[in-house]
């Protein structure tokens, strides 16, 4: 029987990461992955690389450009009168981005020394996983020990009674990016981040999105300013947003979805071609064997872990998805790499309070620490600092003007309790944010920080010198 220092079970954002790092710490480290790829090859990069984070966006900048050579091109000059879409080419690049991805993290895997066990990994002891041959129920199972094991299985789609995903009209995330043409009316259950992303994506290309969404507010996590002004453009761009809508059921015949909903006004009807059901997302734990080994979960399906990432078992660890915190990518790898130097002794960190958010809508919506009503809740005593894109003499050149910064600091300390970015590249802004909170820093640091004209990142500056109320182009 094979035995390691480390077995990682998952092979996503959080375990392949995991693994390349206590490889470098010199582990002798394997990791078992069980994901099948369309094609039936074993692949490694989980959700993020396989279903999530890079193929939504291939697919947003596909549609990005698609909306922009439509709307926007004219008022640069450029005339660009017959545009039309090729769905396949745009499916099929997205498929290419992720295979060269998923193959660059088998190379990354060689060369790191990383033994991929190419199957289902279920814990037969503390110390013990058997592994299932992928895709091959009848194959020969076998057994590998370690001296530490981290379980990074990530999460799957949630679903709801009233709308079963048939993967036909009915789908999740992954059937709404591997539509092979654009439906003409979409239906959208949920208006999170998932809703959001993918109802922009068919949106932008020609589909008439109506997003239902239960609660009454919108985008509830987001600072309130940004979220109330992200729903004014989102639904300016077309996306049929109703809130306060509690889908009911949902019938289908063979070519389009009836969806029952209630709202304040009672019982709504509204008929579409496809319908995409995102709800969120459980923690994947299926066949793991975990509880059968006295692994704690918590009454969510969460397996329980504290700070450092350590389980009720003491050489067992998890990171990612399949534990509490948000379900993002970046925190997955960052736990992992945390814990890889847990195990090889050193000080893993991991900075909870300075982890980023992203929704890839167009503008870009972002954000690191606290929002305004959280402080107010908390009665903290803060100074907030706004600064409009429309101030922005890049964003102008751009024609982007939509959006604003805002930054939040504490009225004593002046450190950074909260930046929101609403805007173009929000997604790269927020990183100088970050990492200004990660070192503890001020307003007055970003204020004193010398940046780069002329670019969006002045906005940013802009709102540090907005929270003294010294902004000199607003
Ligand atoms: P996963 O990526 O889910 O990986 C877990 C892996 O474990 C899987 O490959 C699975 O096959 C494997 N596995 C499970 N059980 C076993 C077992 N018993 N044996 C062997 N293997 C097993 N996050 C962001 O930060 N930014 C984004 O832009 C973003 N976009 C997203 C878009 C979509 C459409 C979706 C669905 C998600 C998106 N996310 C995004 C979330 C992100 O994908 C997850 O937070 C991230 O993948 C979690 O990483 P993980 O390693 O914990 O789990
Ligand atoms: P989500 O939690 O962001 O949004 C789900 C939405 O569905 C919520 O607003 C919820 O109120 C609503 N909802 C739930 N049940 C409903 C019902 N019966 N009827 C109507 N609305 C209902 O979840 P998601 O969009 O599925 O995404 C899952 C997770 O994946 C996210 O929380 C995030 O962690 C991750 N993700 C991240 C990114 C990113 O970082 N850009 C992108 C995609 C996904």
């Amino acid at each position: 029987m094979k035995n390691f220092d480390v077995v990682v079970i998952g092979g996503g954002p959080g375990g392949y990461v995991a693994a390349i790092r206590c490889a470098q710490l010199g582990l002798n480290t394997a990791c078992i992955e069980s994901w099948l790829n369309d094609e039936n090859e074993p692949v490694l990069g989980g959700t993020c690389l396989n279903v999530g984070c890079i193929p939504s966006k291939a697919l947003l900048d596909s549609s990005h450009h698609y909306s922009f050579i439509k709307h926007e091109a004219k008022n640069h000059g450029i005339n660009a009168p017959s545009v039309s879409m090729d769905v396949h080419r745009m499916i099929e690049r997205k498929k290419n981005i992720v295979q060269t991805l998923t193959q660059g993290i088998a190379g990354l895997f060689k060369k790191n020394k990383i033994e991929w066990l190419k199957g289902h990994g279920r814990f037969v002891s503390a110390y013990q996983i058997e592994v299932q041959p992928a895709g091959d129920e009848s194959g020969e199972s076998y057994q590998v020990t370690a001296k530490h094991i981290i379980i990074a299985t990530g999460s799957v789609p949630m679903s709801i009674p009233p709308a079963q995903v048939d993967n036909e009209l009915v789908v999740d995330s992954t059937g709404a990016l591997a539509f092979t043409d654009v439906p003409r009316r979409l239906g959208v259950i949920g208006a999170g981040v998932i809703g959001l992303e993918l109802g922009s994506v068919w949106n932008r290309l020609g589909s008439e999105v109506v997003i239902l969404e239960a609660m009454d507010e919108f985008l509830a996590p987001v600072d309130r300013q940004l979220a109330n002004e992200a729903e004014k453009l989102l639904k300016k761009q077309g996306l049929d947003i109703r809130l306060g809508s509690k889908v009911t059921g949902t019938g289908c015949n063979n070519r389009e979805v009836t969806i029952t909903y209630e709202n304040d006004e009672g019982k709504q009807q509204v008929v579409v071609d496809k319908l995409i059901v995102a709800v969120g997302r459980k923690p994947n734990t299926q066949g793991l064997g975990a509880n059968e080994v006295g692994i704690t979960m918590d009454e969510r399906g969460f397996i329980q872990a504290d700070e450092h990432c350590r389980t009720n078992l003491e050489n067992v660890f998890a990171i990612g998805d399949v534990v509490r915190g948000p379900m993002l990518a970046h925190k997955a790898s960052e736990e992992g790499v945390a814990v890889a130097e847990r195990i090889a002794g050193k000080a893993g960190h991991l900075n909870y309070d300075a982890i980023p958010w992203v929704i890839y809508t167009w503008p870009e919506i972002a954000w690191v620490g606290k929002t305004e009503h959280e402080l107010k809740a908390e009665g903290a005593d803060y100074r907030v600092g706004n600064f409009p894109m429309a101030a922005s003499g890049r964003a102008r050149a751009m024609g982007e003007t939509d959006g604003m910064v805002k930054m939040i600091s504490d009225s004593k300390t002046d450190r950074i309790l909260g930046v929101h970015i609403l805007g173009p590249n929000a997604s790269e802004l927020i990183s100088e944010a970050v990492l200004a909170m990660e070192f503890d820093g001020s307003s007055e640091d970003i204020a004193r920080t010398i940046h780069a004209h002329p670019t969006l990142a002045e906005a940013v500056h802009e709102a540090s010198l907005a929270v003294d109320k010294r902004s000199i182009h607003f």
